[in-house]
């Protein structure tokens, strides 16, 4: 895992997406002195390099003005952790002028789309898709790389050939999102997926993957099978998060995780303090997570898939028990099915040799070939 601090400028967001957990109205902008001081906490809390990924709520509302400013900040004040950069946004306020500064950073953007325009408005509410749609092409045409998370929710679910068809035609990339319950919403269970019909949808789309690799990319089978292959996680959810991620509030506080952006109880510290990491050890959020991870090393000490897993997301898991340590990520159903989908698999091809690496007649859409994708 690379050290990763998510920056959200502001937790306001324009859209009124029905399962979004993580917008607030009235919610404070963050101020160029809080980026100063993220700067300067940072010169010389930790070695390794570091990716910054500005996040929401909708962070382009902080405007051209703040990231115009923020943006050499960061890089020229943390140039010895040679800082990466990157933007979650609903493309909304991008304007040709951020594009062009976003593109002098190299800043790849994750955006959202469900899929085609009637489904994505249904969940993400009326006129969404064209305004987000409006944004790409802005993008586009400055060169920057966009992919979409697709969220898929109990109600799209009944529409995956449709969506998976609408991400091929339109050449977009996907990384898909399952809806989830929130420790913030007071109907958690609307748009869930059952951790069930997760895991047959991971299933379906390394199925139609492995048909379509030259035409699409999704990018959480591509982590799965790396996840595998090397027998550690590549991304959070299959990674010990805890002191690895770090998210920056508004006003500079400091929590474990996006997820937990203006939920006092999670706030670990202040960027305006300079905390050392063991200063930031000592607060509750912390000692929660660290709980977390020693409850892992007990209950999936036997799960084949302990090494690569690390019993998924924390923020899932404490979502669901009010905040106890007492499971581990729901969705944990669903990770064991598509693991031992691809294990098996992987195994099948070795043994008749068609996935062998070397192979000059490996088939290229093999589940071989998806495990070295890129190396
Ligand atoms: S809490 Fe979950 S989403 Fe956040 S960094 Fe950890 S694994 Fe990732
Ligand atoms: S698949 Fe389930 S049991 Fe296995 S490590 Fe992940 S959460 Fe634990």
């Amino acid at each position: 895992m690379v050290f990763h601090v998510m920056l959200v400028p502001t937790l306001g967001c324009p859209s009124n997406c029905s399962y979004c957990w993580s917008s607030e109205v009235d919610s404070d902008l963050m101020s160029i002195e809080t980026v100063e001081e993220v700067v300067k906490w940072l010169k010389n809390f930790r070695d390794d390099t570091v990716t910054f990924t500005f996040h929401g709520g909708e962070p382009l509302l902080a405007g051209f003005d703040f990231y115009k400013k923020a943006l050499p900040l960061i890089k020229k004040g943390l140039e010895h952790l040679k800082p990466a950069l990157a933007l979650q946004t609903n493309l909304w306020n991008l304007t040709p002028e951020m594009a062009e500064l976003f593109s002098e950073y190299n800043i790849p953007i994750g955006s959202s789309i469900d899929g085609p325009e009637e489904l994505n408005n249904y969940q993400r509410g009326e006129g969404y898709y064209k305004k987000t749609m409006k944004g790409y092409e802005i993008a586009k045409s400055h060169n920057l790389k966009v992919s979409f998370i697709c969220t898929f929710t109990s109600h799209s679910i009944n529409y995956k050939e449709d969506i998976l068809n609408y991400f091929i035609e339109n050449g977009l990339t996907l990384k898909l999102h399952p809806s989830l319950p929130s420790m913030r919403d007071e109907n958690p269970e609307e748009w869930a997926l059952s951790p069930e019909e997760y895991g047959e949808l991971l299933v379906y789309l390394l199925d139609q993957y492995l048909e379509h690799m030259d035409e699409i990319e999704i990018m959480n089978i591509d982590n799965l099978a790396k996840s595998v292959f090397r027998r550690r996680g590549t991304v959070c959810t299959f990674v010990d998060c805890m002191g690895d991620t770090f998210a920056i509030g508004p006003d500079g506080s400091i929590y474990p995780c996006y997820r937990f952006v203006g939920m006092l109880e999670y706030v670990m510290g202040n960027v305006y303090d300079h905390p050392t990491m063991d200063d930031l050890a000592k607060s509750q959020p912390w000692k929660l997570l660290q709980e977390f991870k020693e409850y892992v090393d007990v209950e999936c000490k036997k799960c084949t898939y302990i090494k690569f897993c690390r019993g998924g997301c924390p923020y899932n898991a404490l979502a669901i028990t009010d905040a106890e340590v007492e499971g581990v990520d729901p969705h944990c159903t669903a990770y064991k099915r598509i693991f031992k989908e691809i294990t098996d698999r992987a195994t099948v091809e070795m043994l008749s040799g068609s996935g062998m690496v070397g192979n000059s007649k490996r088939n290229k859409n093999s589940i071989m070939s998806l495990m070295l994708k890129g190396s």
